[in-house]
């Protein structure tokens, strides 16, 4: 396999579809050569049949405003890979959403889920439904019109659907009752990140933040160095970035930085449990804007509107909003204030040059599908939860995080050491998920 020679095809084919280039980019080059060491994998087409979704549903959504105005919008479930275990990702609503968004979400999905041990496939899905400004009544009655179409194709052993940018417990609940409702069955297992009284796992919300913090905690221990006493910038305020503070803060870290769209929110002697709590108030507004943040607590929280995190001095940065939020720029800033580590909580939340320019500064850098997989990978356990129907205590949720987050760290280590003994996590995520997904594939025949 040649990168360049299969890149070039699928920039032929698909032209619009930047983030999904970026994405299969970067998982090829990382691979290349391993691959290339198994000529089984060549003869099977394993990477022709990988970058390609198994298939993709695409639907129209129509529902009604709080104004009796009809309002039409696009729905996807992109189905990546089920080498592994039924599709699994999340949902997204955002006014960005294309196919080739999910598809790159998708593709990314299918290695974190292989990162976790558990038996998931890749999937992921959503909208371009903007949920910035609407009522409860509105996000209800968009998420039954969704659930709609979507009924029709998912299931606990088919396909998994949970959150994403823009989908909370909320929007779960909304979609869980209607699913209900269609399919005339309680079926626990078809979505997860669902209420706690009704089959969801204790900490599922925290998961992603508290997962990225003890791999973040690893990945710092692996080189001589403590989370403790340090300063961390966070982008974000949304349900990843307030399960990342709170870990943050217990881990005794300071955190200096929260950020929106519409700026970012200096806390000079770091966020405390007011603000964390505070950070769900922001999010159920629905205005999407930090500077929220700063109006409830002026003496504490100063807002720059136009900045990100980014801008702010500190020891680690964890991204934790959207895909390509870091840029080579934004980069060369927080390695001239002295940040030595990054580990990029959201998918893909750092564009390719500044990742380079990271690890050429020798700033510790972890790519998304190993540090973020926490969340992923506790929906999984609720899956279990749910097909044994039991559920099981903080305590053992917690443990069995851990466990996960390490194996993880262990694979990335296992499969990313280079000759100089530095860990390129990178490579070691990317290599790890693969050698899992392509082995099934191998071993499950030409499907
Ligand atoms: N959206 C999350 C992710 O990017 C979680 C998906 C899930 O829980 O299925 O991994």
């Amino acid at each position: 396999m040649q990168v360049s020679q299969v890149m070039s095809t699928l920039e032929r084919k698909y032209p619009y579809e930047p983030e999904y280039l970026q994405a299969v980019r970067e998982v090829l080059e990382s691979v290349e050569d391993v691959y290339n060491e198994h000529p089984e994998f060549e003869k099977n087409k394993i990477v022709e049949r990988m970058v390609e979704p198994d298939r993709i549903l695409s639907f129209r959504v129509t529902w009604v405003d709080d104004q009796g105005r009809i309002q039409t919008n696009s729905g996807f479930r992109v189905q990546f890979n089920s080498a592994l275990g039924p599709y699994k990702g999340g949902l997204r609503f955002h006014r960005a959403v294309t196919p080739g968004m999910l598809k790159f979400l998708g593709f990314e999905q299918t290695f974190k889920n292989a990162l976790t041990t558990l038996p998931m496939g890749g999937g992921k899905g959503g909208s371009d439904f903007d949920p910035k400004g609407k009522s409860d009544a509105e996000i209800m009655r968009f998420c039954q019109a969704f659930m709609l179409e979507l009924w029709k194709i998912i299931g606990p052993d088919t396909d998994v659907p949970a959150g994403d940018v823009g989908v909370g417990a909320r929007e779960i609940g909304y979609l869980t009752g209607m699913y209900k409702k269609l399919a005339h069955e309680y079926n626990t297992g078809v979505l997860t990140g669902k209420g706690l009284t009704w089959g969801g796992s204790i900490l599922r919300p925290e998961a992603t933040g508290f997962g990225a913090l003890y791999f973040t905690r690893q990945v710092l221990a692996t080189a001589g160095r403590d989370i403790k006493g340090h300063t961390i910038a966070i982008s974000g305020f949304g349900n990843v970035a307030w399960g990342a503070a709170k870990k943050a803060v217990e881990m005794g870290a300071r955190v200096v930085a929260i950020s929106g769209p519409d700026g970012v929110c200096e806390i000079p002697g770091g966020i405390d449990k007011e603000m964390i709590d505070y950070m769900l108030v922001m999010r159920a507004s629905n205005r999407d804007q930090v500077s929220m943040m700063a109006d409830r607590f002026p003496d504490r929280a100063r807002f720059t509107p136009g900045r990100k995190a980014w801008s702010v001095k500190c020891d680690i940065a964890l991204p934790c909003a959207f895909q390509n939020e870091l840029e080579e720029a934004d980069a060369r800033e927080l390695i001239a204030n002295g940040t030595f580590c990054c580990c990029e909580v959201s998918n893909m939340g750092c564009r390719p040059d500044a990742i380079k320019a990271f690890q050429e500064a020798g700033v510790i850098f972890a790519p998304g599908k190993a540090v973020n997989a926490g969340g992923v990978a506790t929906s999984g356990l609720e899956m279990t939860q749910n097909a044994s129907h039991i559920s099981w205590t903080g305590a053992e949720v917690d443990a069995k995080l851990h466990q996960i987050m390490s194996s993880i760290h262990e694979q990335c280590v296992k499969y990313g050491t280079q000759a100089d003994g530095k860990i390129d996590y990178v490579k070691g995520a990317n290599i790890a998920g693969f050698m899992k997904v392509a082995t099934a594939m191998l071993e499950q025949g030409v499907i």
